[in-house]
Parts: structure tokens; sequence; C-alpha cells
């Protein structure tokens, strides 16, 4: 069983090279459109805005009418119409005419400016014109923000509030975009109660479970089936064998290290997949086991909950990334200096958990040990030590990993 154990990269390129961009499309309401990869390219269908409208509160008028205006000559002019945002003025402004306007109100025919109303005397049945001002001054042409039939947005791009802003514009209130990837959790262990199970002696709860799907759903994923099960290997391959068909990947934690209840092994075994690796070499969770299904990638971490946590970042997400087309989620390095030390020498890639600002980065108090949770609280990335590297010193310069 042993096998070689493979660096980091090469262990995330096998994996990579297992999936492939999603190309499957769904229609989702525009609402649910935040985080969704477009999967078609969206063309103006109407001039925006669709008519000429006025920016601001005034009259509109015929420039020309007031060319002289001045506040010792102010300029007279007969007010036919009020036209208010959400109206249209039926009357033409003609010589000697103005129409009282509204901000976002349609100019009306004949009228090719707007006075504001502070350059007025703000009359209702004549009003005094006090500046003069060109032609198409104060004037939004229609298709001022976008003309029928250009290209607004473009296929694969990733659609967040001003690209929902630019659809609902163009009235379209559904969307379609790739499917999003399928991906199912499944814990393992005799130990594992679920929260809201009495805690009984021996037993822990399942934190696993809720920090994978957490992370899973924060990062645009869909979870289609989640599990926890003991340890026994026939009913794992069997949960496994109900959720292939659903899931693009299955994620197990526990049961991949050598000790007698560590059943991963023999459930890729009697599931018939192909494994494509067992352990990475890095710490925490070196012992993580990759197989294939027909159809998917088994991705089993280890129990321990930071060493499953470093190891879907590292293994998982970049796979989603790739699969989803969503760029932020391929991992993002970042150069920092550490503001504290960490005493132990790496003999292994090592991933001590910490909380990275401008340029600079702290390691919380508490252990770092791959079975403790509470201290990656408010942390937001991981420091990558390399393999032989001494103990850090404050002031070192490191490579972090951004979550
Ligand atoms: P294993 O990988 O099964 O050897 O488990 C390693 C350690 O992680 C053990 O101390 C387990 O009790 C613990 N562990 C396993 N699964 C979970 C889980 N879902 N939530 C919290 N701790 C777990
Ligand atoms: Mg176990």
């Amino acid at each position: 069983m042993a096998g070689q154990i493979l660096r980091l990269e090469q262990a995330q390129s096998l994996l990579l090279d297992r999936v492939k961009k999603i190309e499957e499309t769904e229609v989702i309401p525009l609402w649910d459109a935040a985080g969704r990869v477009l999967a078609e390219d969206i063309f103006a269908g109407h001039d925006q805005p669709p008519f000429p409208r006025s920016p601001l509160d005034g009259y509109a008028v015929r420039s020309e009418d007031i060319a002289k205006a001045s506040k010792e000559c102010p300029v007279r002019l007969t007010v036919i119409d009020e036209v208010n945002a959400g109206y249209v003025s039926r009357r033409c402004v003609t010589s000697g005419t103005a129409v009282r306007i509204m901000t976002g109100a349609p100019i009306p025919k004949g009228a090719d400016c707007v006075v504001g109303q502070e350059d007025t005397d703000y009359g209702e049945a004549v009003a005094e014109f006090y500046e003069a001002i060109g032609a198409y001054e104060n004037y939004c042409y229609a298709g001022e923000d976008y003309k029928a039939g250009t290209k607004l947005l473009s296929k694969d791009m990733a659609l967040g509030s001003v690209e929902a802003g630019i659809l609902a514009s163009l009235g379209l209130k559904q969307v379609k975009v790739y499917r999003r990837p399928r991906v199912a959790v499944l814990t393992t262990g005799d130990e594992i109660l679920l929260p809201g199970e009495t805690l009984l002696e021996g037993k822990i709860y399942d934190s696993n479970l809720y920090t994978l799907v957490t992370r899973l759903t924060t990062l645009g994923m869909n979870v289609v089936r989640t599990g926890r099960l003991g340890d026994d290997a026939k009913d794992v391959a069997a949960w496994i064998e109900e959720t292939k068909k659903q899931a693009d990947i299955i994620v197990t934690t526990g049961g991949v290290s050598v000790g007698k209840k560590d059943i991963m092994h023999d459930v890729v075994n009697r599931l018939g997949c192909e494994r494509i690796f067992w352990r990475v070499a890095v710490k925490p969770g070196m012992p993580t086991l990759c197989a294939q299904y027909q159809g998917g990638l088994l991705i089993c971490l280890s129990g321990n909950p930071f060493g499953a946590a470093v190891n879907f970042e590292l293994l998982v997400r970049p796979l989603l990334g790739k699969m989803s087309q969503k760029k932020e989620l391929m991992l993002k390095r970042s150069q920092a200096v550490s503001e504290n030390t960490f005493p132990k020498k790496s003999t292994v890639d090592r991933y001590v958990r910490a909380y990275y600002e401008d340029g600079k980065v702290r390691i919380p108090n508490g252990s770092n040990a791959s079975g403790i949770l509470s201290s990656m609280c408010g942390c937001n990335c991981l420091i990558e030590l390399p393999a032989g590297t001494p103990r850090l010193s404050e002031g070192d310069r490191v490579w972090v990993i951004l979550l």
C-alpha cells in the first residue's frame, strides 16, 4: 500500500488533469446570479436610456431661444406643459415656449437642452431664464449608456452586482449560466456524532462536515449530498456508490491513515476505483487518498480538522476553480513579513494558519496541530514553509496562500 509520497505540485497536477471546465448550462433567476459564470454573450436589446432624458430638474427649451439670456436681461418663455420621470409630454417645444421637466423625464420634441431651475425664476405659466446654454447641454442622449446591439457581457464572465444590474437594465429576469460543480461530502468515524445528538463517552461532534460544507457553499458550489457514517467500509462504499451519479467530486474525511480502522483504502478497492495517489508531502493532512470513479473524483482527506481544511484548500479548491472557471478559486500566493516566530522545523512542506494584512502575517496564539480547529478562527491565510525551512523568526519573509 505504501507507494510513493507525492509532492504537492505533482498531486495537484494529477488531479487537475482529470477535471474539465463544466460546459452544461442552466437558466436561473437573476436574483441567484451572484458568483455564477455567464454561459452566453449578452447584447443590448434596446438603447439605454431608451429615450433622450433630462439629467436635472428644470425647463426643456430651444437653445436658440435663450441664446441672449442673462441675469440683467432675462428671456421670458411660456410654460406649455410639465413632465415628470415616468411620463411623456405630447407637446412640442416651439419658439417662445418651454416645458417644465424633472430629472429622468423624456425631453419633449423640439427642445434641444434643459435649463436647470436654479437659472430661472421657477415660473409656472411663464418662466424667466437667466443664462444661455448651448444645444444638447444638460441633454442625455438615447443610448448614452449603451446602444441597441452592443455586446455588453461576454460568455465566461463571472457575474457580480454590476453585471446583475446590467442584465436587469436590459429587462432580463433570468440568465443562462454554467451549472456549478456538484460536490458531496461524507464524514466517517465511529466516534463522530452530529450536532444535536447527545455527546456520549468517547465520542466527538463532527466539525469537518460543517467546515467543508460551509466552505463549499461560500465558494459557490452545489453541495448535492452530505452524510456521516461509522468506520464500516461496506457502508461507506455503498454511500459513495449511491452518490457517484450525482456528484462531480466526493470529499470524505477520516480513515486514510494506517490504523486498523483506516477503512478508506478498503473502500477504494471495494468500489473498484482507480487509485490516483495516497499521501502528499505536506503537513498537516499528509495521508490524503485520491481515486477516480466513473464521472468524478473521490478525495479522501484526513479526519483531523486542520488537516482536512488545509488539504481541501490545496487540492480541492483548484479543481473547483478549473471546473467552474472561477479564477479566484485558484490558489493565490502573496509575500509577507512574519510578525511571529514558529519553532518547528519542517521536513515536508508545512502550512501554518495565520492572519494576513498589508504585507504582514501574524500567527495566532494556540496550537497549529492538525487536530486543532479553534485557533483557525479569524485566520485568512496559510503560511507556506517549504521542506527544510529552519524555525521561522520574526521579520522573516514568507509566502502565504490567501484563503
Ligand atoms: P482519522 O483521519 O479518522 O484517523 O481521524 C483523525 C482525527 O480526527 C481523530 O482524532 C478523529 O477523531 C478526528 N476526526 C475525524 N473525523 C472528524 C470529524 N468529522 N470532525 C472532527 N474530528 C474528526
Ligand atoms: Mg478514524
